[in-house]
């Protein structure tokens, strides 16, 4: 996969770059990630990218040409499948998102900066508009990284497990299962009897139950979506039946965070 990202700041992406998994995926070559200074594809001598806004008020605003110029360099090799604007008001990026871009050649990620971009760079120039959450950076390089640290993770070879991101979060719709380590006991909360003494299928059907169960606490958004099998409802009725101890209530979660 190559990855190009166009942004006035280019130091804040590279040093978030050569760092534990991305990095690798970058020294191994499943990835190539190219940053590109947009100051240097400014017109004139004092390599201007940003202009006030027109009709006035504060701030700067990032111009388009150099971005135009940006990304036809980025162009040159291979036409990009994909070019994202980073944009407090684009479309929530998600671990699906994230899954259908794993899945192309190349993408390019424009960082905005100050405030904001030239909307004539999201009409004509950029593919797609994705926000990291709803609120707002200093500028899109942080955004991009996030998004380029989920997709790359997910390409054939980046995590020493293969199976790995088919087990996260929101990969089936649902959380992922608590995970413990040893000690057995620490400030009173016990490991889970099916880990220690379970066998696989004690262990697996504990865990299937731990994420149904976490999903329904925690996030109704996801239980409403999720397509949970009669398998899933069965395990669901039988640990209810046999009064299941349920861990991670939504209240629970509150509490451990205040
Ligand atoms: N005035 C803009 C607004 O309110 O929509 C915000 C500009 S923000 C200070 C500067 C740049 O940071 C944006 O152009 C965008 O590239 C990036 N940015 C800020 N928040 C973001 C978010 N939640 N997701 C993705 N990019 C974001």
């Amino acid at each position: 996969m190559l990855i190009d990202i166009l942004t006035v700041a280019p130091q804040m992406v590279e040093t978030a770059l050569p760092h534990s998994i991305l990095g690798r995926a970058i020294d191994s070559g499943i990835v190539r990630i190219q940053v590109h200074d947009l100051h240097d594809y400014a017109a004139d001598r004092h390599r201007t990218t940003d202009s006030p806004p027109c009709g006035g008020g504060g701030g700067m605003v990032l111009k388009p040409e150099p971005i135009e110029r940006a990304i036809a360099h980025a162009s040159r090799l291979s036409q990009p499948d994909r070019i994202i604007l980073t944009d407090p008001q684009g479309v929530r990026f998600d671990q699906e998102a994230a899954f259908e871009m794993a899945c192309l050649d190349h993408l390019v990620f424009i960082c905005g900066r100050y405030e904001g971009v030239d909307e004539r760079v999201r009409l004509t120039l950029a593919s797609h508009a994705y926000s990291i959450g709803d609120y707002v950076l200093t500028g899109g390089e942080p955004a991009a990284w996030v998004m380029v640290d989920a997709i790359v993770r997910l390409l054939p070879g980046a995590l020493g497990c293969a199976e790995a991101p088919s087990r996260d979060s929101f990969a089936d719709g649902l959380l992922d299962y608590p995970q413990f380590t040893r000690p057995r006991s620490f400030r009173g909360v016990g490991v889970p009897d099916a880990l220690l003494d379970g066998g696989h299928r004690e262990v697996e059907s504990w865990r299937r139950l731990q994420q149904l169960r976490r999903t329904r606490a925690l996030r109704p958004d996801l239980w409403a979506r999720c397509d949970i099998t009669a398998d899933d409802v069965h395990l669901l009725e039988s640990a209810a039946a046999h009064r299941c101890p349920q861990r991670y209530t939504e209240k629970e979660y509150a509490g451990a965070r205040s």
